[in-house]
């Protein structure tokens, strides 16, 4: 089944619009059209409104041509996907700018890479809203659902959020494994689960191939795919190809040959003592896309600058 097009009574009101959304616990929404609808409507968050319309406006160099969306990023992917790929927030230049979650951003670049060799995804790149990724038995979104000052949404404003991701999850009925990217990631599946009426005890820690069954779920965790854990080496294609392949068997989705044949040529996904080990041992405190935004090296800018399909009108 192809992704969602976006819906017709989708808001286009400009970023900073003084337009006032009910709270996400509130909204009656019964279609992932009308739940889309009211996340990208929302401004129950502050702090997170000024921050994601102060980017909007301010812009980076190399983005300097863009119309940035500026407003909260819904997920989006197959309405019948059986498998659900959770990240922490966008990130002020990526989805920020382009209006869809992990699109125009490295972590993008890394994600839908590993999710087209797996067969999820119709194409390796996510560039801009209108650029044709299809998503096939999976959906993708965030916990937080606008850009964070520093990649750190404040408790309240993840709590605030996460009925979107609890409504989210209701609404895709085919879907019963979470990929949980990072710690982040992890806990918010972990949350909504709970909301939903799944809690575990003792609570599962998360690590890099951690599996978690929590009611009729199995959370998966990777490693996000920030250009922190990427470009150190902490998270290799190679390790989200084997999360995403078991990912795959636990949905029962088939598996493309590509992500199959590494996997089957011996790496193994590693259990949650060594992945957790890792986690002790990785450097930074933060996993999610906006995590590039810190990350050393040359490259971030200048790729993303390549990927840039030129002047656009942001979705
Ligand atoms: S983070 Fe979520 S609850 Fe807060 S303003 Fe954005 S969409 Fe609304």
């Amino acid at each position: 089944m192809p992704s969602m097009p976006r819906p017709a009574s989708h808001p286009h009101e400009p970023a900073g619009s003084t337009r006032r959304a009910e709270p996400a616990a509130h909204a009656p929404l019964a279609t992932l059209a009308e739940l889309e609808a009211a996340i990208v409507a929302c401004r129950a968050c502050p702090r997170l409104v000024e921050w994601r319309e102060r980017a909007a406006r301010e812009k980076v160099a190399r983005f300097r041509d863009w119309t940035y969306w500026g407003r909260p990023v819904p997920g989006f992917g197959d309405p019948g996907a059986r498998l659900v790929v959770l990240g922490l927030a966008p990130a002020a230049h990526g989805g920020n700018r382009t209006g869809r979650v992990f699109t125009g951003d490295r972590s993008g670049d890394v994600l839908f890479a590993a999710m087209h060799r797996a067969g999820l995804s119709s194409q390796p790149t996510s560039i801009a809203a209108d650029d044709g990724l299809r998503l096939h038995g999976a959906w993708v979104a965030a916990a937080v659902r606008c850009a964070p000052p520093a990649n750190r949404p404040l408790p309240a404003e993840r709590d605030r959020c996460l009925p979107f991701l609890v409504r989210e999850l209701q609404l895709l009925p085919d879907a019963h494994v979470l990929v949980a990217l990072g710690a982040f990631g992890w806990d918010a599946a972990l949350r909504a689960l709970g909301a939903l009426g799944h809690a575990t005890r003792p609570r599962p820690r998360f690590g890099h191939g951690a599996e978690a069954r929590v009611g009729p779920w199995t959370v998966v965790g990777c490693y996000h795919p920030s250009q922190q854990n990427t470009f150190t080496g902490r998270l290799t294609p190679g390790m989200l190809d084997d999360v995403l392949v078991r990912a795959c068997e636990l949905a029962g989705l088939r598996v493309a040959s590509t992500a199959a044949a590494r996997v089957a040529a011996g790496r193994r996904v590693p259990g949650p003592a060594s992945g957790e080990a890792a986690e002790r041992r990785a450097p930074g405190p933060a996993s999610g896309e906006a995590a590039e935004r810190r990350a050393p090296g040359p490259a971030s800018g200048d790729e993303a600058e390549r990927h840039a399909p030129g002047p656009a009108t942001g979705r």
